[in-house]
């Protein structure tokens, strides 16, 4: 436990001095500028500005002031398993969460990972996130996500799947009802949605769920163009039956024809950018050439740590990459050569912090900081980092340069979650414990060669080119010479 007490209940906060990039929509960069917070609100932002008495003072000299980062998607219970398929597809990944050991998971083990991804959230500057939690075989185990998540003091959205039964057979439970009625109360800081699949079958079987999503007035996530698994079909039905709305949040979208994406723009959604994972597990190529095209709001998102990070430094820097590898390729295979980038580090900061914002349809008050705005900001500093400076290009400082240990403040609805790189009021070593114990449950109940095989698939063997300049030539010509 932190011993900090200075950030008392009601007590107002001051950030002096930094680098605020507002997030506005001219991409402002304000030297200098302070940002004043009194209770869960921004009330003022400029230089030298005049603070009620008993205001904590935060020097953000040589820091970037940005809003806390939004991520809409990511399986926050499958932190529990930490890196434990870095060398996954998206094929092993289904045989062991959908087939083999998802089942696995009790209520306590989808508690501590939940704990411990919304507690590695907040410390990365991540203030929002959307929790894709598609392990809720029975509503003790949702009972579990939700208490975990709101253990912790930063906002979540609580997206309730359920991997082990047809989404018409849980959306139409009972209990899924009653749980709603008892823990989702409108509470500013703990969202809800639904998750779930369409698979594309004709009979469209989703549709009854789509029809309880409608009724509660509750926004659909959808995982969309992933190769293999969903595409045009499930959208076109999804489109066929007026279930494409505003709210709808596509994530991957990766492997979609142009009019899946016309439907899309045409109907206000957004879609949810996991570079890292689209890079590795194979949903389809990164998708931001296309989107960018059919002009859809993105949004960014980690999918899940049991391969990936947890951070959105990781999410922009990926997606610009991969956005650029791109377009260099295409160009080059034509014979040409890209001279101007069309993807920019401040687009990238926009999609990471506003994007999540437009898609969570809280842009009027999450996202940007502006006076009246909810008080979700980061302070990225760092006096013991060759890194740190100089500081040329904010935007491109934030997407290239910073990272996870550069996060010094952490302010959620205006309360100090982390600072000068500690988080305050968390319990890191009993969400240890937690996880230990659900790693124990697990690797015992798999048995040893089970985990083993799990977390080592066999490797392709790669068929080696013939050389026209071959090893022996060079050795024997190399040892002429000496
Ligand atoms: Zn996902």
């Amino acid at each position: 436990m932190s011993e900090r007490t200075e950030f008392g209940p009601g007590r107002p906060v001051v950030l002096r001095g930094g680098t605020v990039l507002p997030m506005d929509d001219r991409r402002q960069v304000l030297t200098h500028t302070d940002v004043l917070i009194v209770d869960d609100r921004i009330a003022a932002v400029g230089p030298d500005l005049p603070v009620p008495e008993g205001t904590v003072v935060i020097d953000a000299t040589d820091g970037i002031v940005m809003p806390g980062m939004i991520d809409t998607h990511r399986h926050m219970w499958q932190t529990a398993m930490r890196g434990y398929g870095a060398d996954w597809t998206l094929t092993q990944y289904f045989v062991w969460y959908y087939l083999e050991h998802g089942k696995l998971f009790r209520p306590e083990d989808v508690y501590a990972g939940n704990l411990l991804a919304a507690i590695e959230a907040v410390d990365s500057g991540v203030t929002t996130v959307v929790d894709w939690s598609h392990g809720l075989q029975t509503v003790d185990h949702a009972d579990a996500a939700a208490d975990a998540l709101q253990s912790v003091p930063g906002r979540f959205v609580l997206a309730y799947g359920n991997i082990q039964q047809p989404p018409a057979e849980w959306t139409g439970a009972p209990e899924f009802r009653d749980f709603i009625s008892r823990r989702i109360t409108g509470d500013d800081m703990f969202g809800f949605q639904i998750a779930f699949d369409v698979t594309g079958d004709p009979a469209f079987p989703e549709k009854a769920a789509f029809e309880v999503a409608r009724e509660l007035g509750v926004a659909v996530t959808t995982h969309a163009g992933v190769w293999g698994a969903t595409g045009d079909d499930g959208i076109k039905l999804m489109h066929d039956h007026g279930f494409m709305t505003p709210e709808t949040v596509y994530v991957h979208a990766a492997s979609l024809s142009a009019d899946s994406y016309h439907r899309i723009a045409a109907t206000g959604g957004s879609i949810s950018v996991s570079t890292e994972s689209e890079q590795s597990a194979g949903q389809g190529y990164p998708p931001t050439w296309a989107i960018r095209a059919h002009d859809i709001p993105v949004s960014l998102s980690m999918d899940t740590s049991v391969w990936w990070s947890g951070d959105l430094f990781s999410a922009m820097r990926t997606t610009l990459g991969a956005d650029r590898s791109r377009e260099h390729m295409q160009a080059q295979a034509k014979g040409d050569t890209v001279t101007h980038g069309s993807l920019r580090a401040d687009q990238v900061v926009d999609w990471a912090t506003r994007g999540g914002a437009r898609a969570l349809g809280r842009d009027h008050e999450l996202g940007s900081i502006e006076a009246g705005k909810k008080a979700d900001v980061v302070l990225i500093k760092n006096e013991h980092s060759p890194v740190s400076f100089p500081l040329l290009n904010p935007f491109g400082h934030v997407a290239f340069q910073a990272q996870r240990g550069d996060v010094h403040t952490v302010i959620v609805n205006g309360r100090v979650v982390k600072h000068e790189h500690r988080l305050v009021d968390v319990d890191l070593a009993a969400a240890r414990r937690r996880i230990e114990q659900t790693v124990d449950h697990l690797r015992s109940t798999m048995g040893e060669e089970a985990w083993q095989k799990g977390m080592n698939p066999d490797i392709p063997e790669t068929t080696i080119l013939d050389n026209p300049y071959t090893y022996t030539d060079y050795h024997s010509s190399s040892t002429h010479s000496q």
